[in-house]
């Protein structure tokens, strides 16, 4: 086993939870992770990130392969056990939704290992109903439960371009730093070690990812994301990518989006292994 600290990190491991039970509009979002999978390990790229990091030599990226829920089963109970036992074995997990609703067991997992997590958020949407469509499990509620849990220390959002009133409330009850689109200038605030990056698909425009279900005009490019991830001098334990929709997604634009995402994501977590 791997000793997580140092060093000596561990290596990243994809997993899939295709979840989208609690998708508010469109399903779809369940079909994603062996798309994401396919794309990342295609033979039309490399696997070395940009900075340089070869994620296919010895610091390789493992596929941990996708989670089969069975139908008696609490999905996010099996979500968090599952997400326990990757850090268990001393691997950084990147989990690939699945709609944004398993983020919270994902973070319940990682703040259990990680104590003082800071959680950036890349999203259109802040997530934060205390229930949508009579659901408190919606994935339009993920970052409420995690807020009122007192899972991390910090929450900061960027990307947000679909404020409502009751969402602005929630925002101030919880403390959330949301940078709002409207506002963004292309650098983000000081994030503090542990870092956790969740990453919704629909904070792109949709003209760089179409694959989703709520489609939200006016969002970030792909390469201003990337620069966003690379520029991050935290260290990153763990990250999310959810929300992408395989049948909103035209000539696999999306999918290639997000094995973009995986490399450099992969790389910025596994920078550890060189400090
Ligand atoms: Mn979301
Ligand atoms: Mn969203």
């Amino acid at each position: 086993m791997d000793s997580d600290r140092g060093g000596d990190r561990g290596k990243v491991a994809i997993t899939g939870f295709p979840l989208d039970s609690n998708s508010s509009f469109m399903k779809g979002a369940a079909e994603a992770p062996p798309l994401i999978r396919s794309a990342v390990f295609s033979d039309a790229s490399n696997l070395w990130s940009e900075s340089g990091i070869n994620l296919g030599g010895e610091l390789a990226l493992q596929d941990a392969g996708d989670l089969a829920f069975a139908s008696d089963i609490d999905e996010f109970a099996a979500i968090e056990s599952a997400v326990e036992a990757l850090l268990g074995c001393g691997l950084l997990p990147i989990a690939l939704g699945g709609d944004h609703s398993i983020t919270y067991p994902v973070i319940r997992a990682v703040s259990t290992r990680h104590s003082g997590l800071t959680v950036l958020d890349f999203d259109a949407h802040p997530d934060l109903y205390d229930e949508f469509q009579g659901s408190r499990r919606s994935h339009a509620c993920p970052f409420a439960r995690i807020m009122e849990e007192g899972l991390v220390r910090r929450l900061v959002q960027a990307g947000v371009r679909t404020l409502n009133d009751h969402q602005r409330r929630q925002a101030e009850k919880f403390g959330v730093e949301v940078i709002e689109m409207r506002a963004w200038n292309d650098s983000l605030p000081d994030l503090q070690s542990p870092l956790y990056i969740s990453f919704d698909l629909d904070v792109l425009d949709p003209a760089f990812a179409p694959g989703v279900a709520l489609r939200e005009p006016g969002g970030l490019s792909v390469r201003q994301v990337l620069h966003a991830i690379q520029s991050l001098r935290a260290e990153v334990v763990a990250a999310d990518i959810v929300e992408f929709n395989p049948r909103c997604d035209p000539a696999q634009i999306t999918a290639w989006v997000c094995a973009k995402l995986v490399k450099e994501m992969a790389a910025k977590m596994l920078e550890g292994n060189r400090r």
